[in-house]
């Protein structure tokens, strides 16, 4: 069968045996939105940063489904007729295409998701520096440095690294015992008084600050020194999981806590 003739109008005959049980040795894996979108319909058309192909978890005509790169190099789908199911979508798609979404099980894309090493070892695996986020102490002095390394391999695979200045020049990568603190944490003492936004990761915070609030991100909570809070409200953000969310994915989902 030609994948450009299913239009989901034929009986189940037409998806033949070996392609309703394909193993996830056999799908296609780390493709983007543009070309799962071109595999469904070459002439798929974009629109913002979505393409939109006929739904095939509904077997739609009109191409109601928007796909979009997503965060972890998933992509996420948004059915605008049926509102199908990510998992339906995704079922849709390996059974029709071939086309596998999210990282393989058991494959040694998974198993290098979280890559050991040094920021140096990283760098020679191919990994790139995206971004710094200092952590500081009351009057702004830095503490200590999270990095974020990225790199793309089939799958997009991010990894983290702290490290804290040694006092003549250079870094230890570790964070040892150097006090812990929330982040941003001369801004969330200069907005005191506003209601405190914390944020999953330090980009979102650096948004919200960016807005003018009072944002930080809470990690390992029994580590960081929460004595500039405690007591307070907070309103906690996290980030929604690609697989529920469909296109919300990475916008935050707010929650109400109250520091301890
Ligand atoms: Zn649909």
């Amino acid at each position: 069968m030609k994948p450009e003739e299913h239009n989901g109008a034929s009986g189940p005959q037409r998806n033949g045996g070996a392609k309703r049980n394909r193993h996830h040795d056999d799908l296609h894996y780390g493709l983007s939105a543009s070309e799962i979108a071109r595999r469904i319909d070459p002439k798929a058309r974009r629109q913002g940063k979505a393409f939109r192909v006929r739904c095939l978890a509904h077997g739609g005509e009109d191409p109601n489904l928007a796909i979009a790169d997503g965060e972890k190099g998933v992509p996420v789908f948004k059915c605008y007729s049926r509102d199908c199911s990510f998992e339906e979508i995704r079922a849709a798609l390996a059974t029709q295409f071939g086309i596998g979404i999210g990282p393989p099980p058991n494959t040694g894309e998974n198993r290098e998701r979280k890559p050991r090493g040094g920021i140096a070892a990283l760098l020679r695996e191919g990994y790139k520096q995206v971004a710094v986020y200092p952590y500081t102490d009351e009057a702004g002095k830095p503490l200590y440095e999270k990095i974020k390394f990225e790199r793309r391999n089939g799958v997009l695979i991010k990894t983290y690294r702290f490290r804290r200045p040694h006092g003549r020049g250079g870094w230890i990568e570790s964070l040892g015992d150097v006090r812990r603190v929330p982040y941003r944490l001369s801004d969330v003492i200069a907005k005191a008084g506003q209601i405190l936004q914390d944020c999953e990761g330090e980009k979102d915070a650096d948004r919200l600050a960016q807005l003018g609030l009072r944002a930080t991100s809470l990690d390992e909570l029994n580590k960081v020194d929460l004595s500039f809070i405690r007591g307070e409200s907070v309103n906690v953000y996290e980030d929604n999981d690609v697989e529920g969310a469909g296109m919300r994915s990475g916008a935050p989902r707010l929650t109400i806590g109250r520091s301890q």
